[in-house]
């Protein structure tokens, strides 16, 4: 029996996480947390009966401990309750899929007390890779990889020496507004961005994709979960999403992983590593698809994706402050408060104006978060 505990378990990864518990007889959840939506964390209680819930938010915590009072579950809230249940006993995969930087201390936490991480949530590891990847290396923790053009490059370097690896080849699928201008970008609505052509997210990465931002994160993602230069990633688009990463080797080869657009499959992989489980569901026909395509990605319209790669090499602060700006932009663009074109414009701002510091601890990286938040306030009318 293997025990998991989910952060972010009623979002679209969380729930697809429950998804292969329900097909796997053999994982049993323990733990549970989310940020606000206690009625379908009542249903996900009552079905998976972990022991322990965590409700970020007070009153969904309170609404919830209504809400489950006939059951021996043990209901938390806020940052204290998050780090409780990362270091709690009685499991041992957390996979981490809330969104955005509300991840790092829990996954800190987790590591500290042994659980091996599912990682999902990349903007953990974009601000404080440099903390998380020599603390799991400490402790002896593995870091699996769920986003699939991760998850595919593990398994790609699967069996292989890393030291014959010579480039990563990061797939996109370009995104819903591929082959656009600036000029139709800045017309641009919450609607068309929430359509994405091959993935069904949460809003936040939606939006991501379809400003390149999440490739950006990926792109850094991917440094520090493989150990890899920036010069060693070049980023693909391939609108079909069917090759979801690939590696070249030293010789030439390309070893990549194909399959149907399903995230279930990623997640699965990091749930029973170094097993590969069984799995229902359609299967990719190659003879159907008929065509794969690529094309170099438009840096200069998708601001969002050259001014990730800015942040990412100047490093340090610069990444968490790049990750910061998108999270508070995003979220108002989906509040109907900015254009599209100045979720990129705002990052741009935010970066320009801050300080960089190098090799930031959490305190600083926490900082630079709230003061990137303050600063976007102050310039975004
Ligand atoms: P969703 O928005 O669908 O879900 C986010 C989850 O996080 C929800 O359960 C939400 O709870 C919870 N949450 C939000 N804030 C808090 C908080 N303060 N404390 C505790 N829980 C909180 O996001 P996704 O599932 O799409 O994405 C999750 C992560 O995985 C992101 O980092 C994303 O980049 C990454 N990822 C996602 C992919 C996908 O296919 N969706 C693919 C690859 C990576 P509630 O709803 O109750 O407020
Ligand atoms: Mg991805």
């Amino acid at each position: 029996m293997k025990k998991i505990a989910i952060l972010g378990s009623t979002g679209s990864i969380g729930t697809q996480t429950l998804e292969i518990v329900r097909e796997n007889p053999d994982l049993k959840v323990t733990a549970l947390a989310a940020g606000s939506n206690a009625a379908l964390m009542e249903k996900q209680i009552r079905e998976f009966m972990p022991q322990t819930a965590v409700m970020f938010e007070e009153k969904a915590a309170a609404e919830l401990k209504v809400r489950v009072g006939d059951l021996p579950v043990r209901v938390l809230c806020g940052m204290d309750g998050l780090l409780e249940l990362a270091a709690m006993e009685g499991y041992e995969v957390l996979v981490t899929a809330v969104v955005g930087m509300i991840g790092i201390r829990p996954t800190i936490a987790a590591i500290e007390s042994g659980k091996t991480i599912a990682l999902a949530n990349k903007e953990t590891l974009v601000t404080a890779g440099h903390l998380i990847m020599p603390l799991a290396e400490k402790h002896g923790v593995p870091i699996l990889p769920v986003d699939s053009e991760h998850s595919a490059i593990f398994q790609s370097l699967n069996g292989e020496k890393r030291e014959r690896v010579s480039r990563i080849l990061l797939t996109a699928s370009g995104g819903p507004f591929r082959g656009r201008n600036r000029q139709e970008l800045a017309s641009m609505t919450v609607e068309d961005a929430l359509k994405h052509p091959n993935w069904s997210m949460g809003k936040k990465i939606t939006v991501d994709s379809s400003t390149l931002v999440n490739k950006a994160l990926e792109v850094m993602e991917a440094c520090w979960l493989f150990g890899v230069g920036l010069d060693q990633i070049q980023v693909v688009v391939h609108p079909q999403s069917i090759i979801h990463s690939a590696v070249e080797y030293v010789d030439g080869a390309v070893i990549a992983q194909l399959g149907l657009p399903d995230m279930k499959l990623p997640i699965q992989y990091a749930l029973f590593y170094p097993d590969r489980r069984p799995m229902q569901g359609k299967r990719l026909e190659l003879c159907d698809i008929g065509t794969l395509t690529f094309e170099r990605p438009d840096m200069e319209t998708f601001r969002g994706l050259s001014l990730g790669m800015r942040a990412a090499r100047e490093g340090g602060s610069m990444p968490t402050v790049f990750n910061a700006a998108n999270e508070k932009a995003v979220a108002l663009f989906l509040n109907r408060q900015i254009g599209f074109l100045s979720i990129a414009e705002l990052i741009e701002g935010c970066m320009d104006h801050h300080r960089r510091i190098e090799n930031p601890s959490l305190e600083e990286i926490l900082q630079a978060e709230a003061e990137t938040y303050e600063y976007l306030e102050s310039i975004k009318a």
